[in-house]
């Protein structure tokens, strides 16, 4: 079987590559063409432990190519990944589809034998539907399978969450079908992951359910933090406490700055608009965008309050800037929020992430990209620890420091507050 990802991104490139490593004869397209010769070269476009050397092993194996040529890339394989974005819509509130069914009208001209067509891309219920109307139009319905193939896994992660998922979902009521992707999947099926057949349906809307209720936790947890810091509580404790009950689990019970992300941003937005429009009123995790929305506020507004409300002219360092560590990607960050607030106060922000300089902070005024640590703290007035880069899990403050002392604002609760007073320095965190 021959497999082509169409959308060489995060995911379409990280389950290309895994797909590949597991044996695969895999085609990954992408419609930037300079992504696509940048792969050639054995370059990878996007920062993620690991996957690198996987491309770099399988395409020398000749079990990896990328190409821009979608339709001869269609017609040379047996099952198709539709793996673009599904980014929100200009009005802000439903999934914009024209990357999909963009896609889907290339594919519909290049079905030359039987394809099977999976949407691994987050799409709202009743888009696998569509995808079919648009296919039928152009071809005999016994020439394809179309089916949803929901991918779980987690930027920073991805190639583990790849390899070793908790589940594989697939969304397909034919037998055939199904009995292909489960021989596809069935080294990671052996290594103890949980296959689950639904119905196409069900497959679409379990992404984004799950989604939502992530998103629902760390707003949780967030809000419960924000108790325990005017009651003097620690909500450390209330996370192990709450998570040590295994119908509530431990992840995702870590307060810190607002969710963000290429994923559950869209997807809160995406599931209230889909229940909407079948008259649904999804009102929990409507007041959970709410709460999140204001999340960033609260922080910026406790930085305030450190700072004695006196930003102008303050030099404050951001540590980490991406929205979780181990990514380059800064998709709904809580930094493209914080950084431009404090630089209209009048602060001069430099910031170090171990991804590199932001083309997001470009145009806003006295924000500046320091190469290292050391630089970035420099004469700094207030360190805030924004991503939990293993970076800045031990760093010395005391040595790396002469002179005036910063605050440190830890938003992810890194270092506890007896470490960093007894080295002299304030220290403020989450939800304590
Ligand atoms: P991305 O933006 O990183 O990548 C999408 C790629 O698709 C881009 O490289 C783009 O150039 C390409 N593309 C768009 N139109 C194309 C076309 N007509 N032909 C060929 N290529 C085309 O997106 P992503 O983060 O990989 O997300 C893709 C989907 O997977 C989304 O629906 C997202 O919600 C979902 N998802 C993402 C993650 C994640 O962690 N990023 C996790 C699970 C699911």
């Amino acid at each position: 079987m021959k497999l082509c990802m169409i959308g060489t991104g995060y995911v379409g490139l990280v389950s290309g590559v895994c797909f590949s490593d597991l044996g695969n004869d895999v085609i990954c397209v992408d419609k930037n063409k300079n992504k696509i010769n940048l792969l050639q070269n054995g370059q990878v476009p996007i920062y993620e432990p690991g996957l690198s050397e996987l491309v770099i092993k399988n395409f020398r194996n000749k079990r990896l190519s990328f190409s821009s040529d979608l339709k001869s890339s269609v017609k040379n394989s047996d099952i198709i990944f539709i793996c673009v974005g599904t980014p929100t819509k200009k009005d802000g509130s439903s999934a914009d589809l024209s990357q999909i069914y963009n896609v889907t009208k290339e594919i519909s001209s290049s079905i030359n034998k039987f394809k099977i067509i999976i949407t691994k891309s987050t799409v709202p219920v009743t888009t696998g539907d569509q995808i079919e109307k648009i296919l039928s139009k152009r071809n005999n319905k016994n020439k394809f399978a179309v089916v949803s193939n929901p991918e779980f896994l987690r930027e920073g992660e991805a190639i583990r969450d790849f390899i070793y998922p908790d589940r594989i979902v697939v969304g397909s009521n034919e037998k055939k079908t199904n009995r292909v992707l489960k021989n596809l999947y069935s080294p990671l099926i052996s290594k103890g992951a949980k296959y689950l057949n639904t119905s196409r349906r069900a497959a679409e809307l379990i992404k984004y359910a799950s989604n939502a209720f992530l998103a629902t936790k760390i707003t949780f947890i967030n809000e419960i933090a924000n108790l325990c810091e005017k009651t003097g509580i620690n909500v450390e404790d209330i996370s192990i406490g709450m998570g040590l009950d295994k119908r509530i689990g431990s992840r995702f019970l870590r307060a810190g700055p607002a969710y963000g992300g290429s994923c559950f941003p869209k997807d809160t937005k995406a599931i209230i608009s889909t229940a909407e429009k079948f008259n649904i009123n999804l009102s929990v995790i409507k007041s959970v965008i709410r709460s999140n929305k204001n999340r960033s506020n609260i922080l910026l507004k406790k930085i305030y309050e450190i700072l004695k409300n006196k930003v102008k002219n303050k030099k404050i360092t951001f540590l980490g800037v991406t929205f979780k560590a181990n990514t380059d990607d800064m998709r709904d960050s809580s930094s493209l929020l914080m950084i431009p607030a404090l630089s209209k106060k009048g602060a001069t922000i430099k910031y170090y992430d171990p991804t590199g300089h932001k083309k997001e902070f470009k145009n806003i005024k006295n924000v500046y990209f320091e190469e290292s640590i050391k630089k970035s703290i420099k004469d700094s007035d207030l360190i805030i620890i924004h991503t939990e880069w293993n970076d800045f899990k031990s760093i010395n403050f005391k040595n790396l420091i002469k002179g005036k002392k910063p605050i440190i604002y830890d938003m992810r609760n890194i270092y506890s507050n007896f470490k960093i007073n007894s080295q002299g320095f304030k220290y403020f965190s989450v939800g304590k």
